[in-house]
Order: C-alpha cells, then sequence, then structure tokens
C-alpha cells in the first residue's frame, strides 16, 4: 500500500523568499525534522512570476548548508517555463542548481497558448534535461498531451509531479487530470515525484492524496523518485 509509505523527501516547497509564502528555511527545516522527513526541496518561484525572488537569491544560495536540523536542504527552483525549452533563469545559474522543477505559471508567457505549445516546451526542456521535474502537470489552465508527457518523461529520466496540493488547495480542476496522469506513468514506467507545494512549514510533508491516486493507478513504489533519501539523491545525481 502506497498510502502507508513513509515518503523521506519533500521536493517542493515555498519559503519567504517567493513574496506569497510564510516560513523561513529554519522554520521549515526545524518542522521538517520534528516529522522526520530527511530533506526539502528549497523551491522558490523563478524570478518570470510576479512578486517572485531576483536572480540574486538563486545566486546566493550557496549560504546554505547542505543539511539544517539533520535535514538535507536541496537549493532549487521552481523555475518558469517561458519560451519553448526555455526556464526564467540562465543555464550557468541552472548548472548551480540542485533541483530544478519546471511548470507553467500565470503571467510567465504560456497564458492561452494551447495544448500543442505547452506541450512542445515541456518536450523540449526534457530533450534539454534542463528540468529534473515537471511541476503540477495536471493544471487544466495549461493542457498537456498527457500521453506523449508521460511517455517522453520515461524515455528521458524525467519524473512527472504529483502535487499534492493539486487535489485540494490549489489550481481548481486538477484532480481527474493528476488520476489520469498516474495512469500513464504506470503505463509507461514514468518516474514521478512527490510535492506538497507547502506555503507554510506545516504544510510539508502531505502526500495523502497523490499517494492514493498512485496506489489506485497502480504505481510501483520504485518509481517514486524521493520515497527516500537515498533514491532522491540518486536521482539528482547528487553524492550520498
Ligand atoms: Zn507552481
Ligand atoms: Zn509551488
Amino acid at each position: 500500500m502506497l498510502e502507508k509509505l513513509a515518503i523521506e523527501a519533500d521536493l517542493h516547497v515555498h519559503t519567504v523568499a517567493s513574496g506569497h509564502a510564510f516560513s523561513t528555511i529554519n522554520e521549515i527545516a526545524l518542522e521538517a525534522a520534528e516529522r522526520g522527513l530527511r530533506a526539502v526541496g528549497m523551491t522558490d518561484h523563478g524570478p518570470a512570476l510576479p512578486g517572485g525572488p531576483h536572480y540574486y537569491h538563486f545566486a546566493t544560495l550557496n549560504f546554505i548548508p547542505p543539511y539544517l536540523r539533520g535535514v538535507r536542504i536541496l537549493r532549487g527552483v521552481e523555475a518558469n517555463i517561458v519560451a519553448i525549452g526555455k526556464l526564467d533563469l540562465p543555464d550557468t545559474m541552472l548548472d548551480q542548481l540542485e533541483l530544478i522543477l519546471a511548470g507553467f505559471h500565470p503571467a510567465c508567457g504560456f497564458d492561452q497558448r494551447g495544448m500543442r505549445d505547452n506541450t512542445r516546451a515541456v518536450l523540449a526542456l526534457m530533450d534539454k534535461r534542463r528540468a529534473h521535474i515537471i511541476c503540477h502537470p495536471g493544471n487544466p489552465e495549461y493542457p498537456l498531451d498527457y500521453e506523449v508527457i508521460a511517455r517522453h518523461a520515461a524515455l528521458t529520466g524525467t519524473a512527472l509531479e504529483l502535487n499534492n496540493s493539486s487535489f485540494s488547495m490549489s489550481r481548481a480542476g486538477s484532480a481527474d487530470n493528476c488520476r489520469h496522469i498516474a495512469r500513464l506513468c504506470a503505463r509507461f514506467g514514468t518516474p514521478v515525484a512527490l510535492g506538497s507545494d507547502a506555503h507554510i512549514a506545516q504544510g510539508i510533508g502531505y502526500f495523502d492524496d497523490a499517494l492514493q491516486a498512485l496506489e489506485e493507478a497502480g504505481v510501483a513504489a520504485e518509481q517514486i523518485v524521493n520515497r527516500t533519501l537515498a533514491s532522491t539523491l540518486e536521482f539528482l545525481g547528487l553524492p550520498a
């Protein structure tokens, strides 16, 4: 039963740096340690999102120690897809980061572009191995050809996110798309990443709805890249 899995890493968490979230990385690390999480992806929004952090935020992430309160802090970004195959940080900066989520967000150049362009944009990122994870692909505001995406993610080793907030807090109308994506991931053996998308420390580490969808779809535990700290580091190509 996937619902019983103790997932060790939350790969999608926002800090105050995002401009519309409410906890510092220290508060998040403390909460993570108390709840038994072993890794947290610090994935603040890329600079193209209105109110998002400045480029300098990413340039100084190396001030953060790899472990806070015994929790591995992965220096990351939830980057915005701003053109076909292009994110809102330069490649030289992205190369410095440990965890790159890529997704569509309002006012970043992909509103109303339609399924064909959206799908092309994601496929191009996968071909360049420019993102580890495509975040909240189930968002109905940015339609994708899910079968094509899930096949290509499997081919390129890119993970598709099952974002737990998509089932309740955010992006209304996502839940059925997420269940459909989960079934495609089961069919093609696509890597899956779990993220809470928490915007406050107390929200981290919750994956119940996403895990239920994965269980119903028949996704294997081994497909979940962040089930343990070790599997997370291996997926991201980071030393143990
Ligand atoms: Zn997002
Ligand atoms: Zn987010």
